[in-house]
């Protein structure tokens, strides 16, 4: 498989280029409007074909760019199908993975940041790797207080369907605001300091509770062009 991180330092959000090796289509995760010239310039030097875009949810801090991506490579845009885009072309589920060539996006529910929210996991040869959205992140989460986030739901979200993963699937999110890249199932579950070392589900709503974030300062422009794909009215 060809993998490669990209990073949007405005909303420092990841960006995720799945390829597959033998068929040369990719996928772009979460890809931001911003960084659309980058990230097709390196679908196209690796000789790779833009099949899809795929979120993992309606994104606040920023805006897709897979209406600009569909517009200019026919690529289709991929979403959970819980979120009920009209203008997506493919809608996943658990049930309903993201299929690539040789490789299998298969997502999973992952609730209590947004109420749609899903990561991807992709099973390689020899370990697992897991697209964690903003469900859980390096050493943190998403916030809860916005999009039908809850904070209870999105615990049960992590323990049920991240920390039940082996110890060292490796762990990429949606975002990191220290330099970070990629951690593990096991290093998020023993050191995560919201989540990790048997936190409990009150501990864990008691420090979301008290995190006193600022309203997302884009989420008003953002939330409504995510609805339409990205696409500028
Ligand atoms: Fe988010």
């Amino acid at each position: 498989m060809i993998f490669r991180q990209l990073f949007e330092p405005e909303s420092s959000t990841y960006t995720y280029l799945l390829g597959c090796a033998e068929s040369r289509q990719a996928v772009l995760v979460d890809p931001v409007l911003e960084t659309v010239d980058r990230d097709l310039a390196a679908v196209q030097e690796l000789g790779l074909t833009l099949a899809y875009t795929l979120e993992t949810h309606v994104h606040a801090d920023h805006v897709t760019s897979a209406d600009r991506l569909r517009s200019l490579t026919g690529s289709k845009v991929a979403c959970p199908e819980m979120d009920g885009i009209t203008c997506a072309d493919v809608g996943v589920s658990e049930i309903a993975p993201l299929d690539l060539g040789s490789i299998r996006l298969q997502p999973l529910f992952t609730p209590g940041h947004t109420d749609a929210h899903h990561c991807y996991l992709v099973q390689l040869p020899a370990s697992v790797q897991v697209l964690t959205g903003d469900a859980l992140l390096i050493d943190g989460c998403g916030r809860t207080d916005f999009q039908g986030g809850d904070a209870e739901t999105l615990y049960r979200s992590i323990h049920e369907k991240i920390f039940t993963l082996p110890n060292d699937s490796l762990v990429y999110p949606a975002h990191d605001y220290h330099d970070r890249h990629v951690s593990s199932v096991g290093e998020e579950r023993e050191h995560n300091p919201r989540l990790g070392g048997g936190k409990t589900v009150e501990e864990f709503v008691a420090i979301m509770a008290a995190l006193d974030l600022p309203y997302p300062k884009k989420m008003d422009v953002a939330v409504p062009a995510n609805l339409r794909c990205g696409a500028t009215e």
